[in-house]
């Protein structure tokens, strides 16, 4: 009895003082075809082993770097979708520690200096904010792989251009978190700048997470990092799992350790991998070799930003007048809506004119629910073949010699109904719809069925 009623108490304060506070981090490889100091190949998924490097890449003395370009201005795009500031002076440093994956025992990344700060993210039907800290840009690392005792290196990673995008601990729930992560994936692949493949690890995600004790002000005393999860639905479970894991630690009076975990599958749950007490004192200092980067305000305002997720949903539910649901699934990919807007509308709207009929005005919406439900939002979808797709939509094509006989003949068959109808039961005269569309096997439209039977019957 006792320890059903603690338990009782226990879920009761969780779910009413404790607040969760989380913050993201996130790595996106860029896909650029070369690495961001050297000309090497990156983006080489399948490829053998340490068969797309370089002196520069493999950190051999006396290699220099040279800074990427593209991936420059791709970072500065991703920034921009993102509302950032970017800084027109911004520099890379050298981040020290020692790691088998680091062939120089540094990584070239940003840290006081990035390309930029200050961005927001709103996601949602309505418009819930999400703070960016910054956005930066740095080299990817080499990838480790354990068997057995032994550790097996493949450089062909390292050098990958990699920008780390950096939220503020704004999310106090998961679902949000989740929310927040589909929508940058989304916008990510609109830019055209990553793959974003989480299966590939072109796309990883790193939360930090603590929990704010009942009428804590500030900020709680320490953070757990979860380190490189795969799938917005284990970053979710992750969460879920540390928060229920905090709190139990605050019930008993305790601080939770301030930690690196790992994420484990299999029980959806986490596991310690390094404490604070490891914890690496990087010793950041400008990159000699690698001149300051200075952009001009024109530089920054000439790299475009297409017409984002969130504004095309706007404009579809605004003017061409589709349900935001709808308009939601359309754009999760910018080559669905793409092939919504300039291909399948035209092409059906051509069809129905070519049949010398009139194009409906809620022509958006129809081919919405036609591309949803049946073309399941395959924008490789042929519409060579599109004529069931055109009648589907069409109103229907009455047979006014038809109709005429199927109406008399109606009325002759429910002589009782008809009566009724003349006798003032305005109801009768839905029945006698019914029948005569049934008869017509739908090949009819119900509005002009229901006049003419009216006209009939008076
Ligand atoms: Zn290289
Ligand atoms: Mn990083």
């Amino acid at each position: 009895m006792t320890l059903l009623k603690r338990e009782w108490i226990t879920i009761k304060i969780n779910m009413n003082n404790y607040t969760p506070v989380v913050g993201l981090e996130i790595h996106v490889e860029l896909k650029t075809e070369t690495g961001m100091f050297c000309q090497c190949n990156v983006g080489q998924f399948k490829a053998d082993p340490n068969t797309h490097v370089c002196p520069v890449c493999l950190g051999l003395p006396g290699a220099l770097p040279v800074p990427n370009k593209k991936a420059i201005e791709w970072t500065i795009k991703i920034a921009k979708a993102l509302n950032c500031m970017i800084n027109t002076h911004s520099k890379f440093d050298r981040k020290h520690y020692s790691y088998p994956d680091l062939p120089k025992g540094y990584q070239i990344s940003q840290y006081d200096e990035p390309i930029a700060v200050n961005g927001y993210l709103e996601i949602g039907e309505n418009r819930k904010k999400f703070r960016i800290h910054r956005v930066h840009l740095e080299e990817d690392t080499g990838k480790l792989l354990h068997v057995g005792s032994e550790t097996l290196v493949d450089f062909n990673r390292s050098g990958t251009p990699l920008v780390e995008i950096v939220t503020e601990p704004d999310f106090d729930n998961s679902e949000d978190v989740k929310n927040f992560l589909e929508e940058l994936h989304t916008i990510i692949r609109y830019l055209d700048v990553s793959d974003a493949d989480m299966e590939k690890g072109t796309m990883r995600l790193e939360p930090n997470i603590s929990v704010k004790k009942p009428n804590q002000s500030g900020l709680p005393p320490y953070k757990v990092e979860v380190k490189n999860i795969n799938s917005f639905n284990f970053v979710k479970r992750a969460i879920d799992f540390e928060v229920d894991r905090h709190i139990e630690l605050l019930e008993r009076g305790e601080t939770p350790i301030q930690e690196t975990r790992g994420y484990v599958e299999k029980t959806s749950s986490t596991v310690s991998q390094r404490s604070k007490e490891e914890a690496h004192d990087y010793r950041y200092f400008p990159d000699p070799d690698i001149p300051p980067l200075e952009f001009t305000q024109k530089y920054i305002e000439e790299i475009e930003v297409p017409e984002l997720p969130h504004k095309k949903i706007r404009r579809f539910v605004e003017k061409l007048g589709i349900k935001y649901r709808d308009a939601f699934l359309i754009t999760r990919g910018k080559k669905s809506a793409d092939f919504f807007e300039t291909t399948l509308v035209p092409t059906i709207a051509k069809k129905i004119q070519e049949q010398k009929q009139k194009v409906p005005t809620n022509i958006h919406q129809l081919v919405a629910n036609l591309f949803i439900n049946k073309l399941k939002l395959n924008a490789d979808a042929d519409v060579s073949d599109i004529d069931q797709l055109v009648i589907s939509i069409l109103p229907k094509k009455t047979d006014e010699k038809l109709l005429q006989e199927t109406i008399a003949k109606v009325i002759d068959a429910n002589k009782n109904a008809a009566g009724d109808f003349k006798a003032g039961k305005q109801n009768a005269i839905m029945f006698l719809v019914g029948q005569v569309m049934r008869e017509m096997k739908g090949r009819a439209d119900a509005t002009i069925v229901k006049a003419k039977l009216i006209e009939k019957l008076k």
